[in-house]
């Protein structure tokens, strides 16, 4: 009995639910599908584009040790699935969920049901599954109500199971494109790189630490948990054996899971603010989209995003922030704060046009928690900062990087003059804000 696993965000052999039980009934077969984008949903983003091409090699080459071939497939899930699994003649396909295109699953579902195959879905990627609770608003309840659920219901994390396929086939890595060879340098995409990283937390720093760029006190796991490279459960338990406190660490996965939850329940959490009111706030919106084809540097019309993008803004830890993200592919969450404050607050430059920004160029660019954070710094989200709360990034600056350590590390040595006058801008959009409330 050959069993089809299909691979989404999922990039692992240890605790995952659906590869397990597929070994568990005999051969396994797995594919990967490039899928187009569905009405609601968008295509990667560079930076994860070439995150997940890198780690799927890597993949492929761990399935290959056990026979089992992976197979790139290109199209609609819904009609190249069922006609995959027919022509491989395969008599079960499974997978894990996912939470944002749940209506292509389930019609996969039921075409393949249709054909007299068994098809099944597996809990994977968050801790507790968007459906698992109540409907929340308010992070501190949901994440009352979801560590309740996690203290009756977590399993132990699952090890690498017994695989065996009826023999490997070729992959090939997609090339890489040159402006990624900055990202190879901080990033090694792929499982062994991931369980690297979490064998060496380290919350020691994490309580006092985690808000100051300049310090190693944060996990770096965020890339490898938005392709699943490693689990969020093996992640909890991991950071839960460790002797410091691990609380504030499990609460920030937790707003991991709020992210998705809150995506789960509202579908067009890229494009519409949550919160009513700001449908008709003044942002300066051009009707964005970045070219997705290759890292978008065409100078934009307006000269104050293009200054955001390129960090030369004239605000040092704006800059920093910024060129750190074209160079790395990350940003320090202090300091993504700070950058989307700046942009939405004192540049009046919609949320949308940061959170398109990140989609393409971070590496842990995800459909959940990038616009549910730019959401939640423009004030428009579920349990928001509220709008009044502007953050002053020259402050921001000597609080979190006293020494100047981290400004100095990416921001240009010789700072242009400021592109907005802090002062009046804030004043500016507390006058927009009071407008709509
Ligand atoms: P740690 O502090 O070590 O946290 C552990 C894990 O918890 C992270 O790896 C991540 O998976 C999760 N986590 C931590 N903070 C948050 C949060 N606020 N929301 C959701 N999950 C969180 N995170 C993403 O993973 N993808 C995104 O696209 C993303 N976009 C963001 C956009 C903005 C404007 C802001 C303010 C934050 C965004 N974040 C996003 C959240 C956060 O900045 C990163 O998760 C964090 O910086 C990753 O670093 P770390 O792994 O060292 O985090």
């Amino acid at each position: 009995m050959t069993t089809l696993y299909w691979i989404r965000d999922d990039l692992r052999l240890h605790d995952n639910p659906a590869l397990t039980w597929a070994a568990s009934r005999g051969e396994v077969i797995a594919c990967v599908l490039d899928e187009p984008a569905y009405p609601g949903s968008r295509p990667l983003g560079s930076a994860t584009a070439w995150w997940r091409d890198r780690s799927l090699s890597r993949l492929a080459a761990n399935l290959a040790s056990y026979n089992v071939p992976l197979y790139r497939l290109n199209g609609d899930a819904r009609s190249v699935l069922p006609a995959f699994a027919a022509t491989h003649k395969v008599s079960a396909v499974c997978w894990n969920r996912r939470y944002h295109l749940s209506t292509i699953d389930a019609t996969a579902k039921d075409t393949l049901l249709a054909q007299g195959l068994e098809a099944h879905s597996f809990a994977a990627h968050c801790l507790v599954e968007p459906h698992a609770v109540k409907p929340f608003k308010v992070y501190s309840a949901f994440a009352r109500a979801a560590r309740a659920v996690l203290q009756d219901t977590m399993q132990p994390a699952l090890g690498v199971p017994d695989l065996h396929g009826p023999g490997a086939i070729a992959w090939e890595e997609l090339p890489s494109p040159g402006w990624a060879a900055s990202l190879a340098e901080y990033w090694t995409p792929g499982e062994k790189a991931a369980r690297d990283r979490l064998a060496s937390l380290d919350l020691s720093d994490y309580d006092k630490g985690r808000d100051f760029p300049a310090r190693p006190a944060t996990s770096r796991l965020s890339p490898h948990l938005r392709w699943g490279e490693v689990s969020a459960r093996e992640v909890w338990q991991f950071a839960s054996a460790l002797p410091t406190d691990a609380s504030s660490f499990h609460s920030e996965l937790l707003w991991r899971d709020f992210a998705w939850h809150r995506l789960y329940h509202v579908p067009d959490l890229a494009t519409e603010p949550v919160r009513e009111k700001f449908r008709n706030f003044d942002w300066y919106w051009d009707g964005g989209g970045i070219d997705t084809s290759g890292k978008d540097s065409r100078p934009h019309p307006l000269p104050e995003l293009q200054a955001w993008r390129t960090g030369e803004t004239g605000i040092p830890l704006v800059d920093a922030g910024m060129r750190e993200l074209w160079q790395t592919g990350y940003m320090h969450n202090r300091v993504r704060m700070v950058v989307g404050s700046f942009l939405t607050k004192n540049l009046g430059i919609h949320w949308r046009h940061g959170e398109e920004w990140f989609w393409d160029t971070l590496v842990d660019a995800d459909p959940a928690s990038n616009p549910f954070n730019w959401q939640w710094v423009a004030g428009c989200g579920d349990d928001a900062s509220p709008f009044f709360r502007i953050f002053n990034p020259q402050l921001q600056a000597s609080k979190f990087d006293p020494d100047g350590t981290y400004v100095r590390q990416w921001a240009p040595p010789l700072s242009p003059p400021p592109i907005v006058d802090l002062k009046e801008s804030r004043q500016a959009a507390l006058d927009a804000y009071q407008e709509i409330r």
